[in-house]
């Protein structure tokens, strides 16, 4: 469907301190192609064998970062046509260690369609990276390509799922609980058809009924607990809880990284060591940038003094200081890389370094700063760098 981007065919990455997610020690990669070849102690290659050689010694090999929430078209628009955020593009994406996204539509779903998002996710795999989207919107009835959530699933390769579906929101289509239902079963069928995660991912705002229309949803349908990603959750205290004692009972929960802009309380690193203290397995929880959105930036007051747009870079800076306030490299990795993979059903290919995967890698300097990135065998940034751009990128 999209073009192979051009490489050389062979990659030999030496001396790198991998991290699978887990760690390796000291190895070297070879990559083939879109793929991993192998990853060993040492590779020897032939002297006259056709191959980029690329020293990786001091430098962390860890998998490329999975973002599943981005607003590739831009989001926002709820403070009328100024506030509508722009698209992404796709140096963003790579300078920030992003390999794998997952593109969604917010609040407006009248002037960004299904079909636009999905041209976009399009562009960018055609530019080198791996982009897959979710049908819906905030709002009922959903917006879907081809008029059902079965059939996106079922016949659309990059579509993976459906949200981000509204719940607790001011903003959200105020969807009644046999709505929410006939959502998530759609998103379950049509994933069974299309070999598919389906996952039903809920945006879920700052509204008092918090995250109790999941938890309705689980008590009294058939559908796993597994098929649901609320996100946001790090949104407030009392949100935080709730999402904790989903997660220990089977759920998945997913917080969103604050960057500069967004005055989630409590901070991603608090978050994250609230839920692991109180016993939520660390495979359970993931970290998504929800870039491209808008966010308000308030005044000491509380006044809203401009609209920001959510940065992907938000996620690899929360992220990293995960890992300053404490969290083991190894730990803070899943987070972002094996993870989201799993719950986008997309692990047999992303989310961590093994042969047979595909070659989406990161080297990191000893601070955890993104030197080089590979997406699909491709190098897109070198020393920090983007070697490669958008089409339509100065
Ligand atoms: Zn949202």
């Amino acid at each position: 469907m999209t073009p192979r981007p051009p490489a050389p065919f062979f990659t030999l990455i030496t001396g790198a301190e991998v991290y699978a997610p887990e760690p390796l020690g000291r190895n070297d990669l070879l990559l083939a192609g879109e793929t991993i070849a192998r990853i060993a102690p040492r590779i020897e290659l032939p002297r006259d064998f056709a191959a980029r050689r690329l020293s990786a010694a001091g430098k962390y090999a860890v998998p490329g970062f999975v973002d599943l929430h981005v607003h590739l078209l831009g989001g926002g628009g709820e403070a009328g046509p100024a506030s509508r955020a722009p698209e992404i593009t796709l140096s963003r994406i790579t300078r920030a260690g992003v390999t794998t996204v997952v593109g969604l539509l917010g609040t407006d779903d009248v002037t960004r369609r299904p079909e636009s998002l999905l041209a976009k996710a399009m562009q960018l795999a055609a530019e080198g990276i791996s982009a897959f989207v979710y049908s819906g919107s905030y709002q009922l009835p959903l917006a879907t390509v081809t008029g059902s959530l079965r059939k996106d699933l079922a016949l659309l390769p990059a579509v993976i799922g459906v949200g981000e579906v509204a719940i607790s929101d001011h903003r959200s289509s105020q969807p009644t609980f046999e709505e929410l239902c006939r959502i998530a079963a759609e998103a379950r069928v049509g994933g069974m058809l299309g070999g598919k995660a389906g996952l039903v991912h809920l945006h879920v705002g700052a509204g008092p009924r918090g995250l109790e229309p999941l938890r309705r949803l689980v008590r009294e349908t058939e559908i796993p607990i597994g098929q649901f990603l609320p996100t946001h959750v790090n949104r407030t205290p009392a949100l935080l809880e709730e999402a904790i004692a989903f997660a220990r009972e089977g759920g998945f929960i997913d917080l969103t990284a604050r960057g500069r802009n967004l005055n989630f309380r409590p901070t991603v690193a608090e978050a994250v060591q609230q839920a692991l203290a109180a016993g939520v397995p660390l495979e359970r929880i993931s970290l998504s940038s929800d870039s491209n959105g808008s966010m308000p930036v308030f005044d000491a007051r509380g006044r809203v003094v401009r609209l920001a747009v959510g940065e992907i870079e938000s996620l690899t800076e929360d992220w990293r200081r995960l890992v300053a306030e404490g969290l083991p490299l190894a730990q803070a990795l899943p987070l972002v890389t094996a993870n989201p993979a799993r719950r986008a059903g997309l692990f047999d290919r992303k989310g961590s370094l093994a042969p047979g995967k595909d070659a989406d890698l990161l080297l990191l300097d000893r601070k955890l700063a993104i030197d080089t990135v590979f997406a699909r065998g491709r190098c897109m940034v070198e020393r920090g760098k983007p070697r490669v751009k958008g089409t339509f990128e100065a």
